[in-house]
């Protein structure tokens, strides 16, 4: 007898024949692949006597990336049920995100990981900030000396990525400012690099990004502070950026709010928003490798992923573009397989080419995952 949560004959996945276009690179394309047991197949397989197929016609492309995502926080912030967090990854999921880097969550959602009708996601642990200086109840709040040790504990409990807020708004000084000096960053990279991990970190202000540069931080998340001195440094180390333009249009909310108090902080925040499309174009031209990430959970609720791929679209990078910060690049940067022969098919059925125009992406026919169809 076969436990009762077995999978039966009948949850079989049919066999599917994608007809293709199927898009394995941002070069390379085939005329058709199979999906077969959970697996995409290059070559028509053999196929059992009386097997059934299922023809599907259209463009075929990994799922999309999140490279910022916070599973687990709920809507407003504070933590929520693993119940909700799932409704989150579901939410993500029908819209085509099929990979999660998740960047800091409040609880543990290892538990997530075993369940295959979700995106692959890929957590960060919790987020590590310096005391009261990031959003209530969001992080682990420690001090420098600290630092290293909560830094290693982060790494151990993810999957690979450390993420610090490397900048908030200093309430003495009135506006944003390095929440580390610059041997805090070098001894907090070290700690992710020495536990085997990659360290990222939230940073809205310019006079952050050369002390993380500095440390070997490995990813930068918003990144609003770019500047004409930094873009080449981050272009020349080869540090991704993980956009959040949806986020940064909220800046002027946080402008607002902060005005009557601190004058000198919303300016700055108004001139990062008003900054973000070109700084991104410039990074992109210089040669940054941008990821597309919605920031959603806590204040952005998710599905978002399309208004942040509309977002790269304003900054005037095009569909090839935008497809390679959603979906090729972020396999690269993560590790993560994309539509080669034998890797898990997760993927996307769209019924126009998304090189030419990206909103094709809004359009799936199929929401593929793991060899099954769910959206
Ligand atoms: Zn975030």
């Amino acid at each position: 007898m076969s436990p009762p949560d077995a999978p039966t004959d009948a949850d079989a996945a049919p066999i599917l024949h994608l007809r293709g276009p199927v898009l394995i690179g941002p070069e390379e394309e085939l005329d058709g692949a199979w999906v077969v047991d959970g697996a995409i197949r290059h070559e028509r397989p053999e196929l059992p006597a009386g097997a059934e197929v299922r023809e599907i016609d259209g463009f075929v492309v990994p799922g999309l990336a999140d490279l910022h995502c916070h599973l687990g926080i709920g809507d407003g912030g504070g933590g929520t049920t693993l119940a909700e967090a799932r409704a989150q990854a579901l939410v993500d999921r029908d819209t085509g995100v099929l990979l999660i880097r998740d960047a800091g969550s409040i609880m543990d959602t290892s538990p997530l990981q075993q369940q295959q009708d979700l995106p692959r996601l890929i957590r960060c642990g919790r987020h590590l900030a310096r005391t009261r200086r990031y959003l209530i109840g969001y992080a682990d709040e420690v001090e420098p000396a600290g630092l290293p040790a909560a830094v290693t504990r982060e790494a151990r409990r993810g999957d690979g990525w450390v993420k610090l807020v490397g900048d908030w708004i200093d309430r003495g000084a009135g506006d944003l400012a390095p929440c580390w000096d610059a041997v805090d960053f070098v001894a907090a990279a070290e700690a992710a690099h020495a536990a085997g991990a990659r360290i990222t970190t939230h940073t809205f202000d310019e006079e952050t990004l050369p002390l993380v540069l500095d440390a070997g931080f490995d990813c930068l998340e918003h990144a609003t502070g770019l500047t004409d001195e930094t873009i080449p440094r981050v272009a020349a180390a080869g540090v991704p950026v993980v956009t959040t333009l949806v986020n940064v249009d909220e800046f002027e909310t946080y402008a607002a709010q902060g005005e009557a108090k601190f004058p000198a902080y919303a300016a700055h925040m108004r001139r990062l928003r008003g900054n973000r499309y070109d700084r991104t174009r410039d990074a992109y031209d210089a040669g940054v490798q941008l990821l597309v990430g919605t920031d959603a959970g806590g204040v952005l609720g998710h599905g978002i992923v399309h208004d942040e791929l509309d977002e790269l679209a304003a900054c005037g990078l095009d569909g090839s573009t935008i497809l390679d910060a959603a979906v090729w690049a972020p396999r690269r940067v993560l590790g993560a397989p994309g539509l080669e022969d034998g890797a898990p098919a997760d993927l996307l059925v769209v019924p126009r080419d998304p090189r030419t125009d990206h909103r094709a992406l809004r359009q799936r026919t199929h929401v593929v995952l793991g060899g099954r169809r769910v959206a």
